[in-house]
C-alpha cells in the first residue's frame, strides 16, 4: 500500500455493537457524498433488512471467505460473533484511488492486525457513555437475537478492555448524538480536535 497524503490517510473506526457507528458514518455519508468512501467489508453473516451487497457488505460463503484468505486477499479479517469479517486490499485501494478518504469500521482484532500493516490510519474509538445505555441501544436497535445480543455484549468488554489500553489516536463518546456527530465530522474531516475523555464503562 503506497503511503496517503495526510488528507486521504484512512480513518479506522471501532467501537462495541450498538455505539453508533453506523449511525455517524450515515450521516457523514449524508452531508458529504463526495469526500468519503466506505471500506465496504467482506462478511459471512447474513444481511439485516435493508442492507444491500456491495454497499454495507459483500455478503459470501464461509468457502468463498476461506478462499478469499488464502489468496491473500485480505489486510486484516477476523471472526466476530460466529461470524467471518475482513477487509480486502483492494476495497481501500479503490476509494483511496478515487480521492476520497477510506473510512473502515473494523473490530479490535482487525485494529490489531492493521496495527502491524504499512497502512498508517487514524485510529478512532467510538465508546459508549456506559455498558448500560449500550445495551438498550443494542436490543433496541431490534436487528438481534438475545442470544446475539449476549454474544456482541461479551465481545463489546473486550473493545472497551482494549481501549482503556490507549490502543486509539482519539476518543469521541457517543451520548447526544449531535455532538458526537459534530465530533466525529470533525475528525473526518481532519480538524484537530480534543478526544474526549474514555468512561469509567464498568456498569
Ligand atoms: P453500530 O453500527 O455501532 O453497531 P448503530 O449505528 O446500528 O450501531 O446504532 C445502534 C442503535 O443505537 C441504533 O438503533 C441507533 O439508532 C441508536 N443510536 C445511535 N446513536 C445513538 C445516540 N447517540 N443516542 C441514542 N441512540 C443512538
Ligand atoms: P455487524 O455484524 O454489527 O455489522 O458488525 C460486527 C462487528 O464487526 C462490528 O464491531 C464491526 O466493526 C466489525 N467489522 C465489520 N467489518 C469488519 C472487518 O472487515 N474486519 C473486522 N475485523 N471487523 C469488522
Amino acid at each position: 500500500m503506497p503511503p496517503f497524503p495526510d488528507f486521504l490517510r484512512p480513518l479506522v473506526m471501532s467501537g462495541p455493537s450498538g455505539v453508533g457507528k453506523s449511525t455517524l458514518l450515515q450521516r457523514l455519508f449524508a452531508e458529504f457524498p463526495d469526500k468519503f468512501g466506505f471500506s465496504v467489508s467482506h462478511t459471512t453473516r447474513l444481511p439485516r433488512p435493508g442492507e444491500v451487497h456491495g454497499k454495507h457488505y459483500y455478503f459470501v460463503s464461509r468457502d468463498e471467505f476461506l478462499k478469499l484468505i488464502d489468496e491473500g486477499a485480505f489486510i486484516e479479517h477476523a471472526e466476530f460473533s460466529g461470524n467471518f469479517y475482513g477487509t480486502s486490499f483492494m476495497t481501500v485501494r479503490e476509494v483511496s484511488g478515487a480521492g476520497r478518504r477510506c473510512l473502515l469500521d473494523i473490530e479490535a482484532q482487525g485494529v490489531r492486525q492493521v496495527k502491524n500493516t504499512d497502512l498508517n490510519p487514524v485510529y478512532l474509538f467510538i465508546s459508549p457513555p456506559s455498558l448500560s445505555t449500550l445495551r438498550d441501544r443494542l436490543r433496541g436497535r431490534g436487528t438481534e437475537s438475545e442470544a446475539s445480543v449476549a454474544k456482541r455484549l461479551a465481545m463489546a468488554l473486550k473493545e472497551c478492555d482494549y481501549a482503556k489500553e490507549d490502543a486509539h489516536d482519539l476518543v469521541i463518546v457517543n451520548d447526544d448524538l449531535d455532538r458526537a456527530y459534530n465530533l466525529f465530522k470533525r475528525v473526518a474531516l481532519g480538524e484537530n480536535v480534543d478526544s474526549d475523555r474514555l468512561p469509567p464503562l464498568d456498569d
